[in-house]
């Protein structure tokens, strides 16, 4: 339902959950975030409000300027803990969140169980994590252009890869996410009010766009690798 993402200098929890409490409008069951910390991702998810993960991250603070975070609208799996995002590999080595629906994910999940892969979630989401982490050798943005050719229905994207700890990668199709740009920060956000607070400068991402964002810089390619040449879009306007 609703995505955030932050690459900066500020602590990722505070960018990501006051993000996403802009988006909570939208309606949602479930909220969760993934935060880079000393080399691993920590992941924390819950059920119902999103104030119950705020109260959770004021407890057990995650150090971490980098993240990833999410508000669930359930379309396959109940709402529960479980089928919270992030979503993850076995390892936690690739982690994601994703709003739409995956429509083949029942014969990509099935194909995955056939090569060993373990799911522990009822979700369509669990079948791109470990999709991406069956053709993952070295390079993320390489592995999600590569995943998405197998995905059938709607999708927008964050994803984080640990061994590649300066960078979140974002693609999108038929569900709406843009980019937004900030002085040594970036964003990423199903919608721009979750980011209004911090920058007015963004890029529109169009169908089968992928961002790449590192705290210094924001590139956009499109399907063929290319650089898309996206124009700045200035939000006039205050949520
Ligand atoms: N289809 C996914 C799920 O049920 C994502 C739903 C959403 O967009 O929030 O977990």
């Amino acid at each position: 339902c609703g995505i955030v993402g932050y690459i900066g200098n500020k602590k990722a929890t505070d960018v990501l959950v006051d993000g996403l409490s802009r988006l909570e409008y939208r309606g949602y069951d479930s909220a969760g975030v993934a935060v880079f910390r000393e080399g691993d991702i920590i992941t924390k998810k819950y059920k119902g409000r999103l104030a119950n993960l705020d109260e959770e991250i004021k407890n057990d603070p995650i150090e971490g300027t980098i993240g990833i975070g999410h508000t669930r609208w359930a379309t396959h799996g109940v709402p529960s803990h479980v089928n919270s995002h992030p979503h993850g590999n076995a390892d936690s080595s690739i982690v994601i969140v994703h709003n739409g629906i995956i429509e083949n994910y029942m014969e990509l999940k099935e194909g995955l169980i056939e090569k060993g892969y373990r799911f522990l979630s009822d979700t369509d989401t669990e079948v791109i994590a470990h999709l991406l982490d069956s053709l993952y050798i070295d390079d993320i943005v390489k592995t999600v252009k590569d995943a998405v050719e197998y995905l059938k229905g709607s999708f927008a994207l964050g994803v984080l890869s640990k061994n590649e700890p300066d960078k979140i990668v974002a693609i999108r199709k038929d569900s709406p996410l843009v980019v937004g740009i900030g002085e040594n920060e970036n964003f990423i956000a199903s919608d721009i009010p979750a980011i209004l607070n911090y920058t007015r400068d963004v890029y529109l991402l169009d169908d089968d766009e992928i961002a790449i964002l590192t705290k210094e810089k924001v590139t956009v390619l499109d399907k063929y690798g290319e650089e898309a040449g996206k124009q700045v879009f200035r939000v006039d306007w205050d949520a």
